[in-house]
C-alpha cells in the first residue's frame, strides 16, 4: 500500500507526500562517530518522496548492497509553504506535526562515494530509505528544544538523543532549508541523528519513539 501522511489517532493528513529534506551531522557526537568534521553550516540533502514507507507493520531493507544503517531522527511535517528565509514565527506556524523516523543509509556505498567526492544519492534515496511513523499534531509540542528521539533494537536502546543537543536547532534548520528549496505542505524535514548509528538486520525488532509523545513497535521484514 502506498504511503500517506497520518496522525497518531489514525486521521489521514490530506497533504500530498512531497520531498524529504534532511540535514547531515546535526549532532556533534554523531559527526565524531563517523570521523566527520562538525559542520559550521547546515549540510543539506534531499530524499525523494518515492523512498518513503510507513513504519507500522514493518519495512524491508536492501540485502545486496552492503551495510544498511539506521539513523533515528525527529521528523517535522510541513503544513504551509515556506520560501526564501522565513522568520521564526512563520516556521512555527508552518509545522503540522512531529514523528520519529529512520533515515536509512547504505553505509558501505556512502563511504565509497564520499571517498571519491561523489554525491550520496544512491546511498540515501533508494526505495524504502525513509521510514516515517504517524505524526503527533504540531501544536502538541511547544518546546522544540526538548524533543527526545529514541530507538530500541531487540530490547537494547541504541540511540537516545534530544533536540537540545542539535548543532542547528529545528527552526534554524528549517530556515536554512527554505533558503535553498521552497517547502510545500506535505514535505518532511529530517533533523539529523544523534550518536549510536549502526547496522540493521532482517528480523530486528524495533521500538521508535518521541518519548512522552509517541511510541511505535516495528520490525525489519
Ligand atoms: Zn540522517
Amino acid at each position: 500500500m502506498s504511503y500517506q501522511h497520518q496522525y497518531i489517532d489514525g486521521t489521514r493528513i490530506h497533504f500530498p507526500l512531497g520531498k524529504v529534506v534532511c540535514i547531515g551531522r546535526n549532532y556533534a557526537e554523531h559527526a565524531k562517530e563517523l570521523n566527520n568534521p562538525v559542520p559550521t553550516e547546515p549540510l543539506l540533502f534531499i530524499k525523494p518522496g518515492s523512498c518513503v514507507v510507513g513504519l507500522e507493520g514493518g519495512f524491508s531493507i536492501p540485502l545486496d548492497r552492503g551495510s544498511v544503517h539506521y539513523e533515528a531522527e525527529i521528523a517535522v511535517l510541513i503544513g504551509k509553504p515556506l520560501s526564501r528565509t522565513p522568520n521564526e514565527e512563520e516556521v512555527l506556524d508552518a509545522i503540522s506535526g512531529f514523528a520519529p523516523s529512520l533515515d536509512l543509509t547504505l553505509r558501505d556505498v556512502q563511504s565509497k562515494l564520499k571517498d571519491k567526492g561523489h554525491p550520496w544519492e544512491i546511498a540515501k534515496s533508494f526505495d524504502g530509505a525513509c521510514v516515517l511513523a504517524p505524526f503527533v499534531p504540531g501544536d502538541a509540542i511547544s518546546d522544540l528544544a526538548a524533543i527526545g528521539i529514541r530507538l530500541t533494537i531487540n530490547g537494547e536502546v541504541r540511540q537516545d538523543g534530544s533536540s537540545a543537543d542539535m548543532i542547528f536547532p529545528i527552526v534554524a534548520v528549517i530556515q536554512a532549508m527554505a533558503g535553498h528549496f521552497n517547502l510545500q505542505p506535505g514535505d518532511v524535514i529530517l533533523t539529523g541523528t544523534p550518536v549510536g548509528v549502526g547496522p540493521l538486520n532482517q528480523g530486528d525488532e524495533l521500538v521508535l519513539e518521541l518519548p512522552g509523545h509517541s511510541s511505535f513497535a516495528s520490525q525489519v521484514l
